[in-house]
């Protein structure tokens, strides 16, 4: 089963729920964890999910410490590059410790979708 971790920033998180939706096929077979409030969303569109801290409160560097310990195995993180974050350097860490441990991560729709449609192709064959 895919494990995945989902964030998105304020003004992102009606592009993350539109994706979530999109992708219900797919992504009601994952293990889903997210931060706080964007976990929230999701969850009212009935997707069981685990929610970890709101990013501001540490819910970035859940996910960062999870995927470096081999518990996710791809970040979808759609970054609002419009606007300033107090956690801004939670959120460089995650984007280090995704390459320091070779983990997809997607910041935008375009390449989340992608992303997904390699992990179906892999978990259809
Ligand atoms: P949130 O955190 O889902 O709790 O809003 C996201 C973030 O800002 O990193």
């Amino acid at each position: 089963m895919l494990r995945i971790g989902l964030i998105a920033h304020d003004g992102k998180k009606p592009e993350m729920v539109s994706f979530v939706v999109a992708h219900k096929h797919f992504l009601q077979n994952a293990k889903i964890y997210a931060t706080g409030t964007t976990g929230a969303h999701i969850a009212k569109e009935g997707f069981d999910v685990e929610c970890l801290l709101s990013g501001p409160k540490g819910g970035d560097a859940q996910i960062a410490a999870l995927l470096a310990t081999g518990e996710i195995d791809v970040v979808i993180f759609f970054r609002d590059p419009l606007d300033k974050h107090p956690h801004e350097p939670d959120v460089q860490m995650l984007m280090r410790l995704c390459d320091v441990h070779n983990i997809p991560l997607a910041t935008n729709p375009a390449a989340a979708y992608y992303i997904l449609r390699g992990y179906e192709a892999e978990l259809t064959k």
